[in-house]
C-alpha cells in the first residue's frame, strides 16, 4: 500500500477515510456519500484542506485551539520531553518533573483552594473520575446513599458511559442504555428556546429553584454533587440569565452538596478570565478542564479538586487512574501554553480588547432579519436563527434544518462555524485579530444571506 499522504487527490483520500475511519458523532453512510473535508495544515486561525483552501476556523478546532495552529513552542516542547522521558506512569507511588510542575502550576492559577490535580487523558476520563470520587467522598464521610449526581438536560460532559450519563443529550441517552442508575437532570436555563413569556431574570431564577426542587425531591440526604458547564457549550452556547448562578450557589451552599465546574471549555481564557468560574462568580468545589488546558496540541484533562475533598479521598486508596494520567509530553505541553497564555498576556487581551470587539460586531449581527438572538461571552458565542423575532418561532422543519444549512454555507465561504439545532456558534482561536474577527463576521453575514434566500425557496422562511 502506498504511503498516505497529503498529497494523495482529495477523492483517493476521501474514499479511504469513508472505508475504513469510523467518524465520531457521524452518520458515516453520509460521510461515504459527502466526502470529508480533509485538513491538511494550519496556522494561527486558518485552516488549509486538501484542495488548498484557506477556512478561518471560527470553532478553534472543538474549542480547544486556544493559542491557535502552529506554535513551534509547543512543538519543541514536546519534542523535548519525548526525548528525555517519553512515558512513565503515576501509579504507585511514582511521578515525574511534568506532572508535578503542571500541577503545580495548576494550583496557582486555578481559584479558591483548589489545589490538587487528578489527571486523566481527556475531558471525558476526568468527568468519570469527578462521578467516582464524589461518590467515593460520600462513602468516606460515612453516607453512602449520597449518591445522586444532578446535572442539566442539554449540557454535555463528554461521551464515555459515565460523562455520557452527567451529560444531558437525548441523542447520546438514546444508545447504549444511558444514563446510569442515581443521575437526574433538572431543565437548562435557556430562555430563548423554553423561556415562554418569563422574562430572561424571572426564568433565570426559575430554572435554578429546578435544582432545589431536585434536592427536596430525591432528599437532601441522598443528592452528593451538581455538575453544570458554567457557559453550556456543545448544547449551543447558552448563557444562563444573570439571576441563574447567583441562585444556583445559594441552593448548592444551602444544602452542602458539591460543585463541579465542567470547564473543559470555559477554561483557560474562553470566557475573557482564566476560568469560567471567575466569570460568573462560582465557587467549585471540583473543576473539569481539558481543552485549552494544552490547546489541544496534546489530549489531555484533569479535575482539579478542594482541600476538603482532597482530605477525604486522600485517607483511602482511591481505585481509580488511566494508564496515561498524567502523561509527562501531555503535561509538558500543557505547561508550555499556560506559559504562552501568561506570557503574551492572551487572556488579559481577550478580556480587554478582543473580546469585546467581537461582541459588539457579533451583536451585530441582530440586525439580520433571521436572527433573533445574539449571546457572547469571552469567545464564546451564539445567534438563533428563527422565521420570526417577535414570537421567538421555531421553523416549520426538523430542528437543526436551517442550521445545517447555514453551516453549509459557512463552510463554501471558508468559515468555520457549527450549528446546534438552529443556533449558529462560535468559538475562535483566543489569538484571533480584530483583522481576523471582521472576516468572520463578514463570512457570517453572507452565510446568513444565501441561507435565507435558500429557506426562502423551501417555503421556511416569509419572503
Ligand atoms: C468536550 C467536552 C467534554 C469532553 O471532553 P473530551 O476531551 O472530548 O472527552 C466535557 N465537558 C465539556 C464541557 C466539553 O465541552
Amino acid at each position: 500500500m502506498p504511503a498516505i499522504t497529503n498529497h494523495m487527490p482529495t477523492a483517493e483520500l476521501q474514499a479511504l477515510d469513508a472505508a475504513h475511519h469510523m467518524h465520531p458523532f457521524s452518520t458515516q453512510t453520509q460521510v461515504a456519500e459527502k466526502g470529508a473535508r480533509i485538513i491538511t495544515s494550519a496556522d494561527g486561525c486558518w485552516l488549509t484542506d486538501s484542495e488548498g483552501e484557506r477556512i478561518l476556523d471560527g470553532m478553534a478546532g472543538l474549542w480547544c485551539v486556544n493559542v491557535g495552529y502552529g506554535r513551534d513552542e509547543l512543538a519543541e516542547a514536546a519534542a523535548r520531553q519525548m526525548k528525555e522521558l517519553p512515558y512513565y506512569n503515576t501509579f504507585f507511588m511514582t511521578s515525574h518533573v511534568p506532572a508535578i510542575a503542571l500541577a503545580a502550576k495548576l494550583a496557582e492559577i486555578a481559584p479558591g483552594d483548589l489545589n490538587h490535580v487528578f489527571y486523566a487523558g481527556s475531558g471525558s476520563e476526568a468527568n468519570d473520575t469527578n462521578l467516582r470520587m464524589v461518590r467515593t467522598y460520600w462513602a468516606e464521610k460515612g453516607q453512602p446513599e449520597r449518591n445522586i449526581i444532578l446535572a442539566r438536560t442539554n449540557g454535555y460532559h463528554g461521551s464515555s458511559v459515565g460523562s455520557g450519563s452527567l451529560g444531558g443529550m437525548a441523542g447520546i441517552h438514546s444508545q447504549g442504555g444511558l444514563p446510569i442508575p442515581d443521575i437526574h437532570h433538572i431543565p437548562q436555563p435557556d430562555w430563548w428556546s423554553e423561556g415562554g413569556d418569563m422574562s430572561p431574570e424571572d426564568f433565570g431564577l426559575a430554572r435554578a429553584q429546578e435544582l432545589e426542587k431536585a434536592i427536596l425531591h430525591y432528599g437532601p440526604e441522598r443528592v452528593g454533587a451538581f455538575i453544570a458547564e458554567p457557559v453550556q457549550g456543545a448544547g449551543g452556547v447558552i448563557i444562563a440569565p444573570e439571576t441563574y448562578w447567583p441562585e444556583i450557589q445559594r441552593i448548592v451552599d444551602k444544602y452542602g452538596i458539591l460543585l463541579i465546574a465542567d470547564e473543559v471549555i470555559c477554561g483557560f481564557g474562553r470566557t475573557g478570565k482564566w476560568f469560567g468560574c471567575q466569570t460568573l462568580n462560582i465557587k467549585p468545589h471540583i473543576m473539569t478542564i481539558a481543552k485549552g488546558l494544552s490547546s489541544g496540541y496534546q489530549p489531555i484533562g484533569a479535575s482539579i479538586v478542594c482541600d476538603e475533598v482532597n482530605a477525604v479521598i486522600s485517607a483511602c486508596e482511591f481505585n481509580h487512574g488511566y494508564t496515561y494520567s498524567g502523561h509527562p509530553v501531555a503535561c509538558a505541553v500543557a505547561l508550555e501554553n499556560i506559559r504562552l497564555l501568561e506570557e503574551e498576556g492572551i487572556v488579559d487581551t481577550v478580556g480587554a480588547e478582543t473580546a469585546p470587539y467581537l461582541k459588539e460586531k457579533w451583536e451585530s449581527l441582530l440586525d439580520h432579519p433571521m436572527v433573533g438572538e445574539a449571546k457572547i461571552v469571552g469567545m464564546m458565542g451564539s445567534i438563533a436563527l428563527t422565521p420570526n423575532k417577535d414570537t421567538r418561532a421555531k421553523f416549520d422543519a426538523e430542528a437543526g434544518t436551517v442550521g445545517y444549512m447555514c453551516r453549509e454555507r459557512c463552510f463554501a465561504n471558508n468559515l468555520v462555524m457549527r450549528h446546534v439545532g438552529d443556533r449558529m456558534i462560535i468559538s475562535p482561536p483566543l489569538v484571533i485579530s480584530k483583522e481576523e474577527i471582521d472576516i468572520l463576521i463578514e463570512r457570517a453575514r453572507k452565510s446568513l444571506d444565501e441561507c435565507m434566500a435558500q429557506a426562502q425557496e423551501k417555503g421556511l422562511f416569509p419572503a
